[in-house]
């Protein structure tokens, strides 16, 4: 077979399937009004964006691309090595010494691991803790990388239906292998809701299990304090390994992983994820320092209380105005987090609508199976901190507006 043929047919056959992804080229901060060049054209835009992961509206804080700067006057570049070879400085050090300050009091005996990515993280953790005598227990509807993490891994892997805690408990109950991991997103990616976190706690305590929890959704984010999904869900325990990262409401990039000094020993010596690769320049964990200042502070206080205003506002109104087009099938899912899903069922109607809102200069991006269950197609709406009610009014309008055009044109009657 030629693969340059092969490809081009398989590439085609996305076209046909409208399934061809492009990337846009930012050339401002990420902020909700950030300038766009369309892929392959002249053209540049600056839409009104709902898809960024940035809840807090951080990535593009003067004070944390200030200490950026000012980490990479203090150190450099780049970290020179891995992490166990020379590349680990004492920014890395101090942010790890630091979080661990923030899960003391969830996770007794607590230590934390820096990795340079979620993905990385995740791929690591599980590869080394599942071992040949191990079992996961994963939610179907876990991010990919926990997916791949769990693929890669020696251990069995067991894919419990989504939420569904009586179907994890009878898979607990006669399981007999010697260790056993839950392994669980705390905020899923594609309806915004959250686990069940002290059900799932029980069970671990009640069937010797671990609970892996990926917070990439809810770590800044969720919580009083920001400190994510342990402090939103009161979690307390040994049992718990928490991962947060630091791509999403952190506004920079990065992840760790907080769990009993033993286990992150552990990891230490086993991760590939965290050994055979260049160990994060220093300048990102220097301004990650900067990020969490920000975080446990007011500001960290406002902007999570902003991002509540505009999920529960939203929840609220666009509710109501949908009702008021007669026949229209979309329909917002129940969340109470930055991820807001609004179904509309058909893929095509779905397309359609985000193209139209695309015209209409806002970006809301459209989620099709197999991402998710077949007739439950969505735009899936990021709100972020950064967002003014203006931009939500604008939202709704739109939506209000192009919805019923698109129902009409692409649905059967
Ligand atoms: C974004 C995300 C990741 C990946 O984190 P990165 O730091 O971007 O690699 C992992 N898990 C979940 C649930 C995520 O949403």
């Amino acid at each position: 077979m030629n693969l340059l043929v092969h490809l081009d047919q398989q590439l085609a056959l996305l076209d046909a399937l409208a399934l061809r992804r492009r990337r846009h080229v930012a050339t401002t901060a990420c902020t909700p009004h950030q300038t766009l060049a369309a892929p392959g054209a002249e053209t540049v835009s600056t839409p009104l964006a709902f898809c960024s992961n940035d809840y807090l509206g951080l990535a593009a804080h003067p004070a944390l691309a200030a200490a950026l700067a000012e980490g990479a006057a203090r150190y450099g570049a780049g970290s020179g090595g891995s992490h166990l070879i020379g590349g680990h400085c004492a920014a890395h050090a101090a942010l790890e010494q630091r979080l661990a300050q923030w899960y003391a009091p969830y996770i007794p005996e607590v230590a934390t691991l820096f990795f340079s990515t979620g993905y990385m993280a995740n791929l690591g953790i599980l590869t080394a803790l599942g071992s040949s005598d191990a079992v996961l227990f994963t939610d179907k509807l876990n991010h990919a990388s926990l997916i791949d993490g769990a693929r890669l891994a020696d251990a069995q892997v067991e894919r419990y239906p989504h939420g569904n805690m009586d179907n994890l408990a009878m898979r607990l109950a006669r399981s007999t292998v010697a260790l056993k991991f839950i392994v669980t997103d705390s905020v899923f990616s594609m309806d915004g809701d959250i686990a069940p976190m002290q059900e799932l706690l029980a069970l671990a305590q009640q069937h010797d299990a671990w609970l892996v929890v990926d917070d990439a959704h809810g770590f800044g984010v969720l919580g009083r304090h920001g400190r994510g999904i342990a402090e939103y869900a009161d979690l307390h325990s040994e049992r718990l390994i928490y991962i947060g990262t630091f791509g999403k409401g952190a506004g920079l990039s990065g992840a760790f992983v907080a769990a009993h000094r033993t286990i992150v020993e552990w990891l230490l010596q086993r991760a590939r994820t965290y050994i055979f690769t260049t160990a994060t320049p220093p300048a990102v964990a220097h301004a990650l320092l900067a990020s969490l200042d920000l975080l446990e502070g007011a500001e960290g206080d406002a902007r999570r209380a902003a991002l509540q205003r505009h999920v529960a506002w939203l929840q609220e109104r666009l509710p109501a105005a949908l009702a008021s087009l007669p026949g229209c099938p979309l329909r917002l899912g129940a969340s109470q987090t930055a991820i807001q899903p609004v179904i509309v069922g058909d893929n095509a109607a779905t397309l359609a609508l985000s193209a139209r809102l695309d015209a209409a200069g806002l970006r809301v991006p459209a989620i099709r199976p197999p991402t998710v269950p077949a007739g439950t197609a969505r735009l899936r709406v990021s709100l972020s901190a950064a967002h003014t009610r203006a931009d939500l009014e604008r939202l709704v309008a739109a939506l209000v507006e192009h919805a019923p055009q698109v129902s009409a044109a692409t649905l059967p009657a």
